[in-house]
This record gives C-alpha cells, structure tokens and sequence, in this order.
C-alpha cells in the first residue's frame, strides 16, 4: 500500500514545485523543505508506517512534535520563563474573543489600523468598554496612527503588528503603561520580539508558518485568571496551558508543518537572519515602485511600510490597465499580486518563504510592461 503512495507522489511530485512566483497573502508559500516533509509525514510518519493523518495526537511520536515545536517557538523568539506556547483550533480571529474573554475586565485599549484590527474591537466589546486611542479608518488605513495616549488604567493595549490588507507594519514592540498585546498573524518570525513587553501575542499560522488550521498563541502564565466570568472550557487559555495545547485534539497536521517551517527558520539562521532577508527582499519592489512611471506604493508614510505585504496601484492616468498587468505578470508565473478589494491595485506578499528571485521576476514584468506602454 505504502509503495501505491510512494510512486503517486514521485508522479506528482514536480508538480508541487511549478515555477510559479507565490505572492497569495494567506494562505501563502511555504518553504519546499516543509511541503516535502509534510508530505513525507503524509505518507510515513516517523517510521510508523502510518500516515500522519491516521495516527494518535497521544502517540509519542507526535507529543515530540508538539514539544519541538513549542520549544522551538521559545528558542527562535527567545521566550523569556513564565510563558506558554499554544497551539489553538479556530485561526487569528477566534483569539479576537478568546483573548478578552481571558484578559479584559472592564477596559481595554485597541489600535485600529484596518480590517482585522476592527474585527478584534468588535469582539472586545462584547467583554467591556473599548477604547480605541486612534483609527486610520478615515484615511482607508493607508498609515499607523501615531502620538496617541494608551490609558494607564487599561487592562491591555491590543495592536495589529502587520495590517495584511493595507500593507502598513509596526516594527518594533510599542511602550504601554498596561499589559500589551499584540496580533502578529502575517509578521511573526520577520524580526526579533522582545515578548518579556507582551502578555499575549497570537498569530495565525497561515502567512509564515504552516497551513491554515492551527493559531501558534504565546501567553504570560501570570496574565491568566484575572477574570471574574465563567470562561468556556476550550477558550479558556488555562486550559490549553495546564494541558500542553492536548485537552482535545489539536490540528496535528498544521503543527506538524509548523515544526517543519520552524526547524528550517532555525537552519537559516534564526530570526535575525530572516529579519535581514526580509529587509533586503522588500527593498527590491519598493524601490521600483519608488522610480516607477506608472505604478504607486498605496501607504502615504514610508517608515509605516509592512516589508510582509507591498501594497501598489497603477497611477490615476494608467488606472485602466491595472487588469492587463494582472495577465502580463501571470503569463510569467507570477500569482497572488491582485490586491484586496478593500484597496485595489496590487499587493505582493513576501512572506519569508519567498525567494528573493521571485521579486526580482515581479519587478522585471513591471519594469517590462511599463516599457510596452
Ligand atoms: C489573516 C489574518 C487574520 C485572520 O486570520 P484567520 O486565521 O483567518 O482568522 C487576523 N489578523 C491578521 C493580521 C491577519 O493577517
């Protein structure tokens, strides 16, 4: 049976890696050395002789993946003591609820940088009062608000460390007079993290680790149990802390991939060597956009640009040949660049999975069709 599977995957395998430029914001690229893992695993985990898909989350061999992959997180982002690696069901936005309902007793302050930022306020508000100390909703969250006040008596400051959808980024980890949190679906793992500022940070794993399905949450043990109200079993932080991500079943195939894609940032180097090709990778579209004729970056202060997702339209007088773009960059392979609805134009995501080479051929077809007009 296992020698069935063996040759339909050397079949297909080049298939898997077409030579196409994955620019999709999420779900996004993942390395080849986590898709060919994965796939092994598929096939044969751990020289079980089952498939990964058909064996026990309470199995010793998978416990090891969890443990490497949790202490893995700890190791690449220097996790100080006294906080847990969780690995939750229900994607970034669950946390938009799970996390008040842990956290906020009577108020907390939220950053509104955009679409996802906005989800996590509504949920709040369901908990407490909400303060949002700034928006750039008006200006279409084409910047991150700056100068604005956190109140001390905050239970948290929640923000959006890279807004996916506008292309604007908060590099650094802010100052808050109150505990600090933070959503760090589509930047986690690009730079290095101070977390001993934080009480929460959580990130969909889908942009920079592993496939959708499973949401990586770091959590100060101390932040915990503060409440008053009645906290549902699964969403209650303690009860995935107290049973090591294990009360149910996690996603053990997304947590699988992630200790691939973890293992591999590891090789590389570390964060500080992805933060360096990271920073080195978005410089590339930027700059083209930058001395372009025709295309536009869409964010209006150059120190709020996410280096994750590059965020460009056509200028006002070259606005109708937007689509035609579109099919000149895909007839080179390249896909994902079209941007999201809510901005329009293009939006090339660069996740750390990204060859640098893809953004060089996105920039010749921009540098070509320009030369054609
Ligand atoms: C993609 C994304 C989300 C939503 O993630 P889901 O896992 O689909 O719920 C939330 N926040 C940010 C910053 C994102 O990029």
């Amino acid at each position: 049976m296992l020698n069935f599977f063996f040759n339909f995957a050397s079949k297909t395998k080049h298939k898997v890696f077409m030579k196409k430029h994955n620019f999709y914001a999420g779900p996004s690229i993942l390395s080849e050395y986590t898709i060919k893992n994965t796939a092994n695993a598929i096939l044969d985990f751990a020289d079980t002789g089952l498939s990964i898909l058909e064996i026990s989350h309470r199995s010793k061999e998978f416990q090891a993946v969890i443990d490497e992959a949790s202490a893995l997180v700890k190791e690449l982002l220097e996790v100080p003591e006294g906080y847990s690696v969780l690995w939750l069901g229900g994607g970034a936005s669950m946390q938009f609820c799970m996390l008040p309902f842990n956290l906020l007793k009577t108020k907390a302050s939220y950053l509104d940088t955009g679409t996802w930022a906005s989800n996590a306020i509504k949920e709040a508000r369901l908990f407490g009062e909400v303060d949002v100390v700034a928006s750039s909703k008006d200006a279409n969250y084409t910047f991150i608000p700056k100068g604005y006040e956190i109140p001390a008596d905050s239970d948290y400051f929640h923000f959006t460390s890279n807004n996916t959808i506008y292309g604007t980024e908060m590099r650094f980890d802010p100052d808050a007079p109150c505990r600090l949190v933070a959503d760090m679906s589509s930047d986690i793992f690009s730079r290095p993290i101070d977390v001993a500022k934080y009480d929460a940070i959580y990130a969909g794993a889908q942009k920079n680790l592993a496939p959708a399905g499973v949401t990586l949450v770091i959590v100060r043990d101390d932040a915990l149990g503060h409440v008053d109200r009645q906290i549902p079993t699964m969403l209650n932080y303690q009860t995935h802390v107290k049973k090591g991500s294990m009360f149910n079943t996690p996603p053990v195939l997304p947590i699988f991939s992630a200790l691939q894609t973890l293992r591999y940032y590891k090789m590389l180097g570390g964060i500080k060597e992805l933060e360096r090709r990271d920073l080195e990778k978005a410089r590339v579209p930027y700059d083209a956009i930058d001395s372009s004729r025709m295309f536009e970056g869409t964010v209006t202060d150059t120190a709020d640009r996410s280096i994750m997702n590059v965020c460009f339209v056509m200028k006002a007088e070259y606005k109708e040949l937007e689509k035609d773009f579109i099919d000149f960059a895909s007839a080179r392979g390249i896909v994902g660049i079209k941007g999201h609805r809510s901005v329009g134009g293009f939006r090339a995501s660069l996740y750390n999975a990204l060859p640098i080479e893809s953004v060089h051929v996105l920039v010749e077809a921009m540098k070509d069709f320009e030369a054609t007009r």
